[in-house]
């Protein structure tokens, strides 16, 4: 069998391997059933029992009460940056913090459905900063506050929700989810595309507070009214199959190996700074991007200060089997991307690259 490398991808990402074994050896039928997931029907009871597995241990692993709703869709986070103001603007405002480049392709798409209002921008300083919590005024009458939980491509990480009163949030999760614990009941919305933190590129998972179903307008497509995909039960058309099959495969590990999100986060916490030390050890040859306060667990962002360096590094690196590692052109540099399934092994590697390669060239 080919040999895996550690791979730092922002996304599509890491799978844990466990998840890819089993997928593996279900593949050509699952167990009592006889068919492949890839065959099978979405009306079948197996992948009912399937797509209930995966809600379920969304349900447990958030604590969502019984007023929230998991659905599964597709389209991307993409699709969710338009079907949040066609379905919740209501005739109101909706108000984005942009905190990265996510955040402003958001808003770029809200505007093209109703009052859109941009009360934070962090543009000015390449987005490597949150706002100052006295920097933001969400009107009281917002239709939401929309933020991005982990910009991926900046590395910028809100370390707790925004303030936004009484006002529901919105959440663009799609790079930290199910990597932490949140405040649920502060969230109007949470969606995430499935490929970082959760499954495979191909599903979107939306999580909507009932109440706010209410707002849906009448006159829009049916593929797009959240409604639709509640009362079906994800299966207004056919699901994609698969992908849910995986999320519910990735949960079930992320249950069976740390048991709750309080203890991934403490993993995440403890694996981002093996990296974020080495940095602050070398100040002077690896750049940091984002600001140490709002530094991500999910996404490390650094530069070297001698820039002529940079293919020397990402060799030494791939020479360790450490993959994927160029930054995103906005940001340059590197890019860390350690999700949940990437092991302690691979960032301590990762680590030790870094603090050798600046002692060879006097860092
Ligand atoms: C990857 C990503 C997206 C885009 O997701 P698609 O599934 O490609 O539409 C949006 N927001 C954030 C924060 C992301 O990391």
């Amino acid at each position: 069998m080919t040999e895996r490398v550690y791979n730092f991808s922002p996304g599509p990402a890491v799978l844990p391997e466990d998840v890819l074994r089993r997928a593996q050896s279900e593949l050509l039928a699952l167990p009592d059933v006889g068919i492949s997931v890839l065959e099978i029907s979405h009306r079948s009871a197996a992948f009912g029992e399937i797509l209930a597995a995966a809600k379920a241990n969304l349900r447990r692993l958030y604590g969502l009460p019984e007023n929230y709703h998991v659905i599964f869709l597709q389209g991307g986070s993409r699709l969710q940056f338009s079907m949040v103001p066609m379905n919740l603007l209501d005739g109101r405002t909706g108000e984005y913090l942009v905190t990265g480049s996510w955040g402003k392709k958001a808003v770029a798409e809200a505007k093209r459905e109703g009052p859109t209002r941009v009360v934070w921008d962090g543009g000015e300083t390449n987005y490597d900063r949150l706002p100052a919590s006295d920097a933001c005024e969400v009107s009281p009458e917002a239709a939401y506050l929309h933020f991005t939980s982990n910009e991926t491509i900046q590395g910028v990480q809100f370390p707790v929700e925004p303030a936004s009163g009484e006002v529901p949030l919105v959440c663009d999760a799609s790079s930290d989810f199910i990597s932490r614990p949140i405040d649920v009941a502060r969230y109007g919305l949470i969606y995430a595309c499935a490929q970082k933190n959760a499954g495979p590129a191909g599903v979107t998972v939306v999580i909507v507070r009932d109440d706010l179903l209410a707002r849906c307008p009448d006159n829009q497509a049916g593929m797009l009214d959240y409604r639709n995909h509640v009362k079906e039960d994800s299966c207004y058309n056919t699901p994609p199959v698969f992908g849910i099959y995986v999320v519910k495969l990735v949960t079930d590990w992320l249950l069976e190996s740390a048991g709750s999100l309080e203890e991934m986060a403490r993993r995440n916490r403890a694996k981002a700074a093996l990296l974020y030390d080495v940095i602050d050890a070398h100040s002077d040859f690896y750049l940091r991007h984002a600001q140490p306060a709002c530094r991500s667990a999910m996404n490390v962002t650094f530069r070297l200060a001698r820039e002529e360096l940079q293919p020397e590094f990402l060799a030494a690196a791939a020479a360790r089997k450490l993959v994927e590692l160029k930054g995103h052109r906005s940001v340059g540099g590197f890019r860390a991307s350690i999700y949940n399934a990437m092991p302690t092994a691979g960032v301590k590697a990762l680590a030790d690259v870094m603090r050798e390669f600046a002692a060879q060239h006097g860092g």
